[in-house]
């Protein structure tokens, strides 16, 4: 069995701070290629071109209520004691259009969406009417203008609508809908190769022997890597010594990413590190000043990125949230909002933090009567898996302001929704 290294600290692997290393893995990461896809299969990637509007929408002034079609001079002094009379002189649901004119003294029937007909200059809604068919008495003075949606007020003919580097959600899709686009041209998905070192570990299901940890953090970190939108390779399990780690790392370069948990300290069975070294892999940072997760190897080889985490479960996926799930925006193409957001949040309950590292708190936001309140995890240890449970923030301490009382404000890092409280 290989020895681990002691004692041989390159510059790179010095311990540096949370925004430095977010740094480092943000310069190392690059765009991937980008793939045309159907655009019902487009919800969740990252444009990478630019949508234009190919015509106006909406096509031409349209009604944006169900009414009367008239001109604003006709109704002036319309009022419930003395309506105008105008005669009907047409009828325009949606998708109807007229050539006809809307002459003084007249209206035409319209339904929401249908084109506005020559003359007419607003729309009366139904309400202020009394419904009439072959004439219509109009209640309410309307100034020119009203109730009609103008032509090109959605989107105007060759106006970019979506920009690359736009993350496709729901509001994105129906303006590329809009827009006539079958197709978007999009990044593609990340390949992430998943496995999880260490001798004590077993899988799930098998019988749980003294010592032995089940595997969790290979279902945790792949289902975080899936969710940041990643095509994942789960891996299994890799014992403890620097060959079977090597071997795994090699296996695992057909990926873009490759995340490894546990193993990667300096323990004497910690090979992760070893093995990279002697695949001749360019160390980009090792240990960072955070509390769960110190080392963390990020490391570039043979042109793929690796992400060595720490076993600890929670460690493993505080530092998937601010390493991780950055360079996977990145990759596929996002150009805003790489990072997760720091909000602040009042705290329900008292946070104490020691020691010279920054300490990362699982809380939970909720929005309470307007404001973010933060509840933390009762135990905060880095093998408390179940404190991730529910967990949507990461309250920061800094080492030296490291106590603060129920009711303080705190920032967070937000890693997922806010609920309402
Ligand atoms: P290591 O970083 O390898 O020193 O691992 C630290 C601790 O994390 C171990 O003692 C295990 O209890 C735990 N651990 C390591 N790998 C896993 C895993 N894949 N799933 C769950 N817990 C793990
Ligand atoms: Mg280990």
């Amino acid at each position: 069995m290989t020895a681990s290294t002691f004692g041989r600290e390159r510059p790179a692997e010095r311990m540096i701070g949370v925004e430095e290393a977010q740094q480092r893995v943000l310069d190392a990461v690059g765009r991937l290629d980008a793939e045309r896809v159907p655009l019902g299969a487009a919800l969740g990637r990252v444009l990478r071109e630019d949508v234009i509007a190919p015509r106006d929408v909406p096509g031409a002034d349209n009604s944006a209520m169900d009414g009367y079609a008239l001109c604003a001079s006709d109704v002036e002094h319309a009022s419930d004691d003395a309506p105008v009379v105008l005669r009907v002189a047409g009828d325009l649901p949606a998708g109807a259009v007229t050539e006809g004119t809307v002459e003084p003294g007249t209206a035409m029937r319209i339904m929401t969406g249908a084109p506005v007909p020559r003359g007419a200059d607003c729309v009366a809604q139904v309400e202020i009417t009394d419904g009439g068919n072959a004439e219509v008495r109009v209640f309410r003075p309307l100034t020119p203008g009203t109730n009609i949606r103008r032509r090109a007020e959605d989107m105007r003919e060759g106006e970019i609508v979506l920009h690359t580097g736009a993350r496709i959600g729901p509001g994105e899709l129906g303006v590329a809908a809009s827009a006539q686009r079958s197709e978007l041209l999009v990044g593609r998905r990340p390949v992430v190769a998943v496995f999880s070192t260490g001798a004590e570990l077993v899988d799930v299901g098998s019988p749980v022997g003294a010592g032995q940890v089940v595997n969790s953090n290979s279902f945790s970190l792949a289902a975080l890597a899936e969710e940041a939108g990643a095509d994942v390779r789960r891996m299994g399990i890799v014992g403890d010594t620097k060959e079977a780690t090597v071997r795994a790392i090699e296996a695992a370069l057909g990926a873009d990413i490759v995340l490894s948990s546990g193993g990667v300290s300096v323990g004497a069975y910690d090979f992760v590190k070893d093995a990279l070294d002697d695949l001749g892999a360019e160390t980009i940072f090792w240990k960072v000043a955070m509390k769960p997760g110190k080392p963390v190897v990020f490391s570039r080889l043979r042109g793929k990125l690796y992400f060595g985490l720490p076993g600890n479960p929670v460690s493993c996926m505080v530092s998937f949230h601010l390493f991780i799930a950055p360079a996977l925006r990145k990759a596929t193409g996002m150009t805003t909002g790489l990072l997760p957001p720091v909000v602040h949040a009042r705290l329900a309950a008292p946070l104490e933090a020691k020691g010279d590292r920054r300490v990362y708190m699982r809380v939970r936001v909720t929005a309470c009567g307007g404001e973010l309140v933060a509840a933390p995890a009762k135990a905060q240890g880095s093998g408390v898996s179940t404190s991730m449970v529910g967990a949507n923030g990461l309250a920061i301490l800094e080492p030296g302001a490291s106590l603060f009382a129920a009711g303080d404000t705190a920032p967070v890092v937000l890693i997922g929704p806010i609920a309402a409280g």
